[in-house]
């Protein structure tokens, strides 16, 4: 067994699977990656989850990528890298020349390192002339980027995970941290052991809510109404810090007075919750000392996302929880890079470290790379795929992701896809969308290559090269040199520190960030002059903290109706990632082999069905079947599924109606159906 094996070599990384960013040590011998540790001295303290633990062993599989593939008469064949660059080179060319570089669009991956980010972003601006950059941030977390960025000036975690075990109270809604950042869920239990207090609010009954000291299931979509209440009672009670918002904020008194109308009674009914719970809960964060504000995609997946987000800035501002150890806004990112890749300008507005795409930025980047470069902010990831759909979009570069599965209303999104004029997938595994693709460029996985990732705490940290990567795989960054080559820009860099070296230079949030320094792993991003990683202690990064009103208005777009009686939210769980391209091809999937819909009890004999029965669930975009699994974690009426079985697609389900200000769409909130199959 691996067990037995001898270890050549440790080899010191990132975990290539969600933003906690774990550090691991590979255990190498012969080339091949045969298990992992964690040394107690990282930040993680040795922890990992089981994805850290065992999910490693997509690395070797005999699916990997090892070669270029051509579609030739519909069919994926074999391919040289000059044979597949030439057709790259050609085929933009043609398209640009013939459209303008406007039907161009690139989506960047938040799996990839920082430095391949970056060089993506500087290749579809530079050379192919187009902002439509975008990626999976889009789907998560653009609504906190957007929120925090209006309340505080900056849209990332405000404090360090392990200041989570400073904490009085941590308050954790829209969240399952036990499932989707494990190791911070540990970190809160940690923080429970020591004395801190837990208030927990989802609509589904979470691992973490037993561990509660108060638990309240609002209704799906109305977590505005909710924060509103608790801020209502915090500042009728006198509960406020009178002080912090004095001193350090903005439109307070038109905030007050929009809050007037959000009483317990008020919100009881919308929410569901007993009156008096919204009163103790209130209680207990106007009293704490230190808390701490944990959330995800339960705020952010919905059409009024980022009204969500503000509503929580608004109460960890009315609390004077910003700027010291121990509290603060933690927005959970997903994936192991998707800050990193939001920090490298993968977005279609902004340039490095969210410098916007204005005359003056543009001047800067104009001259620093060398070249002309478009005015005009880009489209957004689901305006893209709209774009495709339409034909206004006619050439698309995905880089490491699976749209195909992870994007709402997928039958829209695929069959554009199948439309589109030229698509180039770059990716490890031939994903369901890499089948789809013109070309297919196979690039390495983390285990493979050299690097940076940006944890949800803005802590960058070291990928490091274990083994050599399959057949003719290369890594992104280095396919990125060759593209750029192709159309006669000739970039010098050796490696990804050559790389680093020039983010350092145009990129302040990045400014200190030498290979040096994050090998000694202690640069964690934050602006300049400031000593301590965390955000806002002096002053906020726009200055004054700004509160905004905001009213609760509806649910969601698409409510529960009389032909589609129940409402479908959709998530992740603990042995799985994602479209599972990675966590199906370990021992995880013995774990979780199959997608279950999870029903409350009463609903399912409501149904008349059973429990493992295989039913059809249908919405308006589209239908598919799943097995039925009776769970009383789930209210009655609403339905859980995950998006990681390929088999059970549930975004053919999923709506893509958009959060205007933050362009999010609502993943965890449509009206669907369920039937017996006959
Ligand atoms: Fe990896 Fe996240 Fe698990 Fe840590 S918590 S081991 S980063 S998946």
């Amino acid at each position: 067994s691996s067990a037995d094996k001898k270890v050549d070599k440790l080899v010191k990384t990132t975990c290539s699977y969600c933003g906690v960013g774990c550090q691991l040590q590979l255990k190498v011998q012969d080339n091949q990656v045969i298990g992992v540790t964690s040394d107690k001295s990282s930040s993680n303290k040795g922890h990992l989850c089981a994805k850290g633990q065992f999910g490693w062993e997509y690395i070797h599989t005999e699916k990997r990528l090892t070669h270029p593939l051509i579609k030739k008469n519909g069919t994926l064949t074999k391919a040289t890298w000059d044979e597949a660059f030439d057709l790259i080179q050609k085929r933009f060319c043609e398209i640009s020349k013939h459209y303008g570089s406007e039907a161009i669009a690139g989506l960047a991956s938040a799996k990839i390192t920082n430095e391949e980010n970056y060089l993506f972003q500087k290749f579809m601006r530079s050379i192919l002339k187009t902002n439509h950059i975008d990626h999976c941030a889009r789907l998560c977390h653009a609504a906190s980027v957007v929120g925090l960025q209006a309340s505080f000036g900056s849209g990332a975690m405000t404090n360090t995970i392990n200041e989570i075990l400073e904490s009085d109270l941590l308050f954790v809604i829209g969240a399952n941290p036990t499932e989707a950042h494990p190791v911070i869920g540990y970190r809160i239990k940690e923080a429970l052991r020591k004395g801190a207090k837990l208030v927990v609010a989802d609509p589904r009954k979470i691992e973490l809510s037993s561990y509660a000291d108060i638990f309240v299931r609002q209704n799906s979509g109305t977590d505005i109404a909710l924060l509103n209440g608790i801020a209502h009672v915090i500042y009728k009670e006198g509960l406020w810090n009178k002080e912090f918002v004095a001193n350090r904020t903005e439109e307070f008194e038109s905030w007050a007075k929009a809050i007037e109308k959000y009483c317990p009674a008020y919100v009881a009914e919308i929410t569901g919750i007993d009156a008096e719970e919204i009163v103790s809960m209130a209680r207990m964060i106007g009293q704490a000392k230190k808390m701490m504000i944990l959330y995800a995609m339960g705020i952010t997946q919905h059409i009024h996302g980022t009204n969500g987000v503000l509503a929580i800035a608004n109460l960890a501002m009315l609390t004077g929880n910003i700027g010291k150890r121990g509290a603060g806004v933690a927005p959970l990112r997903g994936q192991n890079n998707v800050q990193g890749a939001c920090d490298m300008g993968a977005l279609p507005n902004v340039y490095p470290s969210y410098q916007p795409i204005n005359e003056e930025n543009r001047k800067f980047f104009e001259s620093f790379w060398g070249t002309s470069l478009p005015a005009k902010p880009g489209m957004t990831l689901n305006e893209i795929t709209h774009a495709v759909y339409n034909g206004q979009i006619k050439a698309l570069y995905i880089v490491g992701e699976n749209p195909s599965l992870s994007e709402p209303n997928g039958k829209h999104v695929k069959e554009g896809f199948d439309k589109i004029d030229f698509l180039v997938v770059q990716d490890i595994f031939l994903t369901e969308t890499a089948e789809q693709a013109d070309v297919v460029l196979p690039a390495v996985s983390f285990a493979e290559k050299d690097g940076t990732f940006t944890n949800t705490e803005r802590k960058i940290q070291r990928v490091h090269r274990a083994v050599s990567p399959p057949g003719e795989a290369r890594a992104d960054w280095e396919i990125f040199i060759e593209l750029a080559k192709r159309f006669g820009q000739f970039w010098s860099y050796q490696s990804p520190e050559d790389i680093m070296n020039e983010i350092n230079q145009c990129s302040p949030l990045y400014r200190e960030a030498t290979y040096d320094q994050i090998e000694a792993g202690t640069v964690y991003w934050n602006y300049p002059g400031t000593q301590t990683p965390i955000l806002h202690t002096e002053k906020f990064v726009r200055g004054k903290g700004k509160f905004h009103a905001v009213e609760f208005i509806s649910t969601a777009a698409e409510e529960p109706c009389e032909d589609y009686p129940l409402l479908l939210t959709t998530g992740r769980m603990l042995h799985q990632y994602h479209t599972g391209t990675m966590s199906r091809k370990s021992k995880l999937e013995l774990l979780q082999p199959e997608e279950h819909i999870l029903i409350h009890p009463n609903t399912v004999a409501a149904y008349a069905m059973e429990n493992d029965e295989i039913v059809l669930v249908e919405s308006r975009r589209g239908k598919i079947k799943a097995k039925i699994r009776c769970s009383d974690k789930m209210p009655e009426g609403v339905v859980f599924m995950t998006f990681h079985y390929a088999e059970t697609p549930s975004n053919i389900l999923t709506n893509d109606a958009l959060d205007p200000a933050s362009k999010t769409p609502e993943l965890k909130s449509c009206a669907v159906n369920i039937k017996k199959i006959c």
